[in-house]
């Protein structure tokens, strides 16, 4: 596991250097490292890094890293896609959830959040670009977070997106802007939607100065995906659009 805390250093100093350069404080910025396909033995040294968040796609991999982790203050972000067959172990294991597409399931995740628990934190998925990847419109935005925000064992946190790949800086730039513009239209209707969730290994500066609050970070910080002995994700073809 060498690397990960000079991968980590690394980070944190393009983190400061975007925020400074667009006149933010750096400690607004949580860094959330993603680490799908990456082994326990690597989120435990990130954890000793001074890690605390940690972001997992796949919950069948993600819960035996939770146990080996369990006595730690880790807090736990699910930003993959939601199955409908799977959001009880969401609602019970995970603190966040950055990737809400539908009402139903925003429903059954207040539903099954286990009463001792604090509400869970809750961002919607935006996309702006194309309609079939996942997220909401734009125009759906409103409606779903107004849900959110109406369901006892939810927090409506705020708005999350992957821009599509292969935009040039500028547009990238552009894209995220968009996002952080919603988020302005969202609270001047009244809600409460204090973070925005966008920025990756690639694109986490440009992200940064558009205002992202959560930054989602993988191999910037664990190397490439599934190079060590890491757990097989689960399947997630077909079945997800209950
Ligand atoms: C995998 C993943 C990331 C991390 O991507 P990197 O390019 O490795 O930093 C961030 N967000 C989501 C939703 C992911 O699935």
């Amino acid at each position: 596991m060498t690397g990960i805390t000079e991968h980590l250093s690394a980070v944190r100093d393009r983190a400061r250097e975007a925020a400074e350069h667009a006149g933010r404080n750096v400690d607004e910025i949580t860094i959330v490292a993603v680490s799908k396909q990456q082994p326990a033995d690597a989120v435990q040294a990130a954890y000793r890094a001074g890690l605390r968040h940690f972001g997992e796609s796949y919950v069948q991999e993600a819960v035996p890293k939770m146990d080996a982790l369990r006595p730690l203050d880790a807090a736990w972000h699910f930003v993959g896609r939601i199955q409908g067959n799977k959001t009880r172990p969401i609602a019970e294991r995970f603190q966040w959830v950055h990737t809400l597409e539908r009402e139903r399931i925003a429903r059954r995740l207040s539903d099954q959040r286990p009463f001792h628990a604090p509400p869970l934190k809750v961002l919607i998925q935006v996309n702006l670009g194309d309609p079939r990847k996942a997220g909401v419109a734009p125009e759906e935005a409103a409606d779903l977070a107004a849900a959110v925000a109406s369901l006892p064992r939810l927090e409506l946190r705020g708005l999350m997106t992957i821009p599509p790949a292969g935009l040039d800086e500028r547009a990238t730039a552009a894209y995220f802007d968009r996002l952080a513009r919603l988020r302005g239209t969202l609270e001047d209707s009244g809600l409460s939607v204090p973070d925005l969730s966008m920025g990756m290994s690639g694109d986490f500066e440009a992200a940064i100065a558009a205002g992202a609050t959560l930054v989602r970070i993988g191999t910037s910080i664990f190397g490439e995906r599934g190079t060590r002995s890491s757990p097989v994700p689960e399947q997630t073809g077909g079945g997800e659009r209950t």
